[in-house]
């Protein structure tokens, strides 16, 4: 049997929504599921060594309140690096990564009602939390004690099919170009979360440390509530960008500002940056640290950085809430994302580039 023959597309092209489903169905009682062209881990080492390979594998069967989703894009993510090579510990072997994924509705698993097929959804880090500990009871299922991850403990994006629990999906609008919207899905969420972290109010000054696929976003929601925007990076493209999108200021990462910040975001992922991005505060402001894993924070010191109540803030994967909350203004303002389109097979440039601060705005995989 050529599996390759079987893909869904064909055979779901100009089904009905009840048809694609029970023709996904029967194939897949048979045992006979599509393949697709994924990347996947073979295992955590340096970019440079292209540890993604392009593998042809089964399609992947949504369960119960599950959906399966066509990859239109899918965004490259600092995590992804992380995955990759290793800095976060390998949970899935063989994961694909992939975690900004805007696509359509193929299939639909047992009891999954709340997307019709064809419908535009994006799938993000986030995919289960609990629901019934502590954290999840009280609002903050960022903080569940039991939360599954996108592209680290279960298969990402870096595929032509991909499943996703209904619930942990997004509605999508149909006005953006996918392109458009798959770095709001983590880069965009996750900038956003910082951002309120950060406690800066409308008009006050922020600063952003590391220019990348997320600040690239967030200085938009920042401009678009009257904010100064601060902007320290090394990187000339960066800079560029930072000053096209209405930064107040733009210097190197260890520059001191003109005037004291307001909150401040830092977004590369380097410890070093701490001690002069909690320098760079005014008495009373927070600095929230939006990345997953950072280098090794240098000794503080307690007068110089944290004294008169000046805050260090962790950021850790937002809610659905926060999600949303991001999707309806990015569509109100609107957001525009600069993207730098790679085919699917080319995820580890993708990510070398990435890791080499080489791309401006954000990297998408294109699988259109
Ligand atoms: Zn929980
Ligand atoms: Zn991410």
């Amino acid at each position: 049997m050529n599996l390759a023959a079987l893909t869904a597309p064909p055979i779901l092209a100009g089904l009905g929504r009840f048809e694609a489903s029970s023709t996904w169905a029967t194939v897949a009682r048979r045992g006979i599921l599509p393949s697709m062209r994924a990347m996947a881990l073979r295992e955590p080492g340096p970019i440079e060594e292209k540890p993604l390979a392009l593998v042809e594998r089964p399609e992947p069967e949504p369960g119960a309140g599950e959906i399966l989703v066509q990859v239109e894009v899918c965004g490259v993510c600092r995590t992804d690096l992380h995955v990759v090579e290793g800095d976060l510990p390998l949970r899935r072997p063989g994961v694909v990564p992939g975690h900004e994924v805007v696509g359509r509705v193929v299939g639909r698993g047992p009891g999954a009602t709340r997307f019709a097929e064809g419908a535009r959804v994006g799938i993000a880090w986030l995919r289960h939390s609990c629901g019934g500990c502590r954290f999840c009871e009280r609002g903050a299922e960022n903080l569940c004690l039991q939360p599954r991850f996108t592209g680290w403990d279960a298969d990402g994006g870096y595929a032509e099919r991909a499943v996703v629990p209904e619930a942990f999906a997004y509605a999508l609008p149909e006005a953006l170009p996918a392109a458009q919207l798959a770095p709001l899905l983590c880069a965009g969420i996750i900038g956003y979360r910082a951002y309120r972290r950060s406690g800066v109010r409308p008009g006050g000054r922020l600063g952003l440390f590391g220019f990348g696929g997320s600040a690239h976003v967030t200085i938009q929601v920042a401009r678009h509530e009257g904010c100064e925007v601060y902007v320290f990076s090394r990187g000339g493209e960066h800079r560029a960008l930072a000053e096209e999108l209405g930064a107040a200021w733009v210097g190197d990462s260890r520059d001191r500002p003109p005037h004291p910040l307001d909150g401040a975001i830092l977004f590369a992922p380097a410890g070093e940056l701490v001690p002069p991005a909690l320098e760079a505060l005014d008495r009373g402001a927070t600095l929230a640290i939006a990345g997953i894993h950072l280098s090794p924070v240098p000794c503080l010191d307690y007068e110089k950085h944290l004294f008169q109540e000046r805050t260090l803030q962790s950021v850790t994967a937002n809610t659905r809430e926060d999600g949303r909350a991001l999707l309806e203004l990015a569509a109100r303002i609107p957001i525009r994302t600069h993207t730098h389109s790679y085919p699917l097979e080319h995820a580890n440039e993708a990510l070398l580039d990435l890791k080499q601060d080489r791309i401006r705005g954000a990297a998408v995989l294109d699988l259109g």
